[in-house]
């Protein structure tokens, strides 16, 4: 978004994204569905797949780049040009059938790979970015990817879904980010937790 074109007083700005990682609140609060489809949600989705791509990710939801907005990215092929670029607003998933194990990681918890167990297909119902509606039975890869942004959206993260012993073995490294992110808040490089929920407030509001 060109800074210009807005004033810090519009309470729809959005402005330049950054990921977040764990704790910050908006991964761990239900993103709200998104009612106004507007040129700065648009301009939004342009820049997660930048992130995404910069950051070798193949799927993005909105609250890890601090949106409170049902919506995510997904490109299996991880790169403009190859693949395609798939924008899911206000999903719905149904139709859960199968069983499959894969190791997964998240651009929110960098470092931490585990194997995760979901079903294997999944029918998906959302609204692409030109207010189309969206029907996907889906298999592989992007299924699994849709399903893991899909429990973003909830607030729920891939190490909400390990059985007990894998999650004592991320337990320490969820405990390392959780102190990470209380140090930069305390040095004044994030915005105390208070803040952070005023501004995810602030951008439901205008689209929610
Ligand atoms: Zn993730």
């Amino acid at each position: 978004m060109d800074p210009a074109s807005h004033t810090a007083a519009d309470p729809a700005a959005i402005g330049p994204l950054t990921l977040v990682e764990y704790p910050h609140p908006a991964l761990l609060r239900r993103a709200r569905p998104v009612a106004r489809l507007d040129a700065g949600l648009r301009e939004a989705v342009e820049q997660m797949f930048e992130i995404m791509y910069e950051s070798q990710g193949i799927g993005l939801a909105a609250n890890q780049v601090a949106l409170p907005y049902r919506l995510f990215v997904v490109n299996c092929a991880g790169r403009r040009g190859a693949g395609e670029e798939h924008v899911f607003i206000n999903p719905v998933l149904s139709r859960p059938r199968g069983t499959a194990v894969q190791e997964e990681g998240c651009l929110s918890l960098p470092g931490v790979r585990m194997d995760v167990r979901r079903p294997q297909k999944i029918v998906v119902d959302a609204w692409s970015l030109e207010g189309e509606p969206v029907h996907l039975d889906i298999d592989g890869l992007l299924s699994r990817v849709v399903q893991h942004e899909f429990d973003h959206l909830e607030g729920r993260l891939f190490t909400d879904r390990l059985p007990e012993a894998a999650e004592l073995e991320v337990r320490w490294a969820l405990e390392s980010f959780r102190n990470v992110f209380a140090g930069q808040q305390s040095r004044g490089e994030i915005p105390g937790s208070d803040a952070l929920h005023a501004s995810l407030d602030r951008l439901e509001a205008a689209r929610c």
